[in-house]
């Protein structure tokens, strides 16, 4: 499938969602990229994942925001192959660095950078531990086998759009019972 075409069905996919995040966050390394950026050398010409450019052009054309966030210890390596695919303008925010915290430092950077909650957020990336530190901070997290695919694109919004439907059923509960302790604390004044 050609980039065009995996475009399409992206926004097809994107089209199905009443709710959507307003950012989504892509690991480099075994996401977007079928390699370590340290194996490599910065004169190669690297490629990513057949269906992932497609995927981010979509999320771009949607007005959706993309951003990078990678534990790469070769920052320079990664910086130059994303600017030798064209991408480098396309990220509202690249957190690049190593780091011993599980990426969650580089979601707070990226939450300040952008303004978006992480509620908002739906995260890519192939490593358990990052998936399970960013989650518990809200952000909708998935886990990738085989780098970024339609597959994974579509399951990772329906994560976001049930978390945020979970997320408006709390509130709408205590709101429910808020007004209910108000009302009956009202009728005692009066009595
Ligand atoms: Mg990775």
């Amino acid at each position: 499938m050609g980039d065009e075409r995996v475009k399409e069905e992206a926004l097809q996919i994107i089209g199905m969602f009443q709710v959507l995040p307003r950012l989504v966050v892509f690991d480099l390394d075994y996401t977007l990229w079928p390699f370590y950026c340290e194996c490599r050398s910065k004169g190669e010409m690297p490629s990513m994942y057949p269906q992932a450019k497609g995927i981010l052009h979509a999320l771009k054309e949607k007005g959706i925001g993309i951003a990078i966030a990678s534990r790469s210890p070769t920052p320079d390596i990664a910086k130059t192959f994303l600017d030798k695919l064209n991408m480098k303008s396309m990220f509202s925010a690249q957190e690049i660095f190593s780091s011993w915290s599980h990426k969650t430092e580089h979601f707070q950077r990226i939450h300040s950078r952008t303004g978006v909650p992480f509620s908002s957020m739906l995260f890519f990336d192939d490593e358990d531990r990052n998936i399970q530190a960013v989650s518990k901070m809200g952000v909708t997290s998935l886990l990738v086998g085989n780098g970024v695919n339609l597959g994974a694109f579509r399951q990772g919004l329906v994560m976001h759009s049930q978390n945020a439907e979970t997320a408006e059923k709390n509130l709408n509960r205590w709101r429910t019972k808020y007004s209910q302790q108000s009302k009956s604390s009202r009728s005692e004044e009066k009595n």
